[in-house]
């Protein structure tokens, strides 16, 4: 078996999920999972920030008491730092307009590392969401070109923060710009991210929400499997995530097949040691 945990869960406690946690632990068991990391969003729509976390945190470290295999953990999405400043200020978005600005917006994430910790959270999958570089980036798809350059730039910011402990789901939400064919980002882009994630340690994720997308083509599946597989070879550890929303399935068995005709085998797959945990 070579997917031996599952570190990318969202449950109930998550506003777009909705897997209670015991379907969670029963069907864990059944795969045999010896982890199951619960990462609920913190700030996806949430103008407190770690509002969300909050209930999560209080209900995963309660359940824990009887599946000491949950761990908690929490996923992070990069914002535009105006709007975080203006939320944190305010406590609301209303009221709220882009600056005008002819840069790139900076990125921030819902809180800091003293307050995930203080919240009993161990560890954090950061992953790009949505464009955040600019007034109306997020609902314009502008050019393939400019959408590539954005998620290469979260992604780096990403790789460089001391709140993310896994890259979740590389490259999600191409939307077709990459899904058809993984090849159009640059080489270049994915080897800086490759030096950045090794330089600061981090794990990247192979995330099954986003191989199995029904927007993705097959060409993309086995490339995207050869990209993980290159960063591997480089000496960055990649850990599994399902991203379970709606339902606990074992999606890890076709995951795995896919991998090991990119040349991963039973023991390439990381998990989170204690010395990785906070
Ligand atoms: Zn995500
Ligand atoms: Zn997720």
């Amino acid at each position: 078996m070579m997917i031996k945990s599952d570190w990318h869960i969202h449950s109930e406690y998550s506003f777009d999920a909705k897997i209670p946690l015991e379907e969670i632990a029963t069907n864990a068991k059944a795969y045999g999972f010896v982890n199951v990391g619960i990462t609920d969003h913190a700030n996806y729509n949430d103008e407190q920030f770690l509002g969300d976390l909050d209930n999560s945190a209080k209900n995963v470290l309660e359940f824990r008491k009887k599946h000491p295999e949950m761990i908690l953990g929490v996923e992070l999405t990069p914002i535009e730092k105006p709007v975080f400043d203006y939320c944190a200020k305010h406590g609301t978005r209303e009221g709220y307009t882009h600056p005008v600005c002819d840069k790139a917006f900076d990125i921030e994430l819902a809180g800091t590392k003293e307050e995930l910790i203080a919240r009993g959270v161990r560890y954090a999958v950061g992953a790009s969401h949505w464009r955040v570089d600019g007034p109306g980036s997020v609902a314009n798809s502008d050019t393939p070109d400019g959408k590539i350059k954005e998620w290469y730039r979260q992604q780096l910011w990403l790789a460089q923060d001391e709140r993310v402990t896994i890259l979740g789901h590389p490259w999600y939400g191409g939307q077709g710009i990459w899904y058809e064919d993984f090849s159009v980002i640059p080489h270049s882009m994915n080897m800086d991210l490759a030096h950045a994630l090794k330089e600061n340690k981090k794990f990247v994720e192979c995330n099954s929400g986003v191989i199995f997308s029904p927007l993705t083509s097959e060409k993309f599946r086995r490339q995207y499997a050869e990209f993980l597989r290159e960063l591997f070879e480089m000496g960055i550890p990649v850990t599994y995530g399902s991203d379970a929303h709606g339902k606990y399935s074992d999606e890890h068995i076709i995951t795995e097949e896919l991998l090991r005709k990119a040349g991963f085998c039973d023991t390439d797959i990381s998990d989170l040691t204690d010395d990785v945990l906070w």
